[in-house]
């Protein structure tokens, strides 16, 4: 395969900055970073054009990852508009903990009934 190396398809994810404007929904205390995400098609390590392109949103803190639109990624990156509450989507959840509000102890999120102390969460 000799063309290994001369055209090539990546996937590049880059961290555009930090979101000063919105915290993370989840966890409520959790800074935003958005990234870029993008394909890149190119030839002996030029590259040639890029497609693709998505904008997303991680926390810091629970992970949480929250899609955002091109648009407004795009504003966003080129500091015309910010980030507020309103736009962040949840596409994967992080790992937030949840508490019994009864025993105080972690419970897994999908639990109805707390598994130590058997109130309802
Ligand atoms: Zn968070
Ligand atoms: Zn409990």
């Amino acid at each position: 395969m000799f063309f290994i190396g001369i055209f090539g398809i990546e996937t590049k994810q880059k961290e555009i900055k930090r979101i000063a404007s919105a915290l993370c929904k989840e966890c409520r205390t959790g800074e935003l970073i958005l990234y870029k995400q993008f394909n890149m098609f190119h030839f002996f390590f030029i590259p040639l054009f890029k497609w693709g392109v998505k904008y997303y949103l991680v926390c810091k803190d629970c992970n949480t990852i929250y899609e955002i639109s091109i648009e407004k990624g795009k504003a966003v990156e080129e500091n015309r508009e910010d980030i507020t509450y309103w736009d962040l989507k949840v596409l994967h959840r992080g790992d937030v903990k949840v508490y019994c509000s009864h025993c105080n102890r972690e419970v897994n999120e999908e639990f109805e009934y707390c598994p130590h102390c058997g109130s309802k969460i």
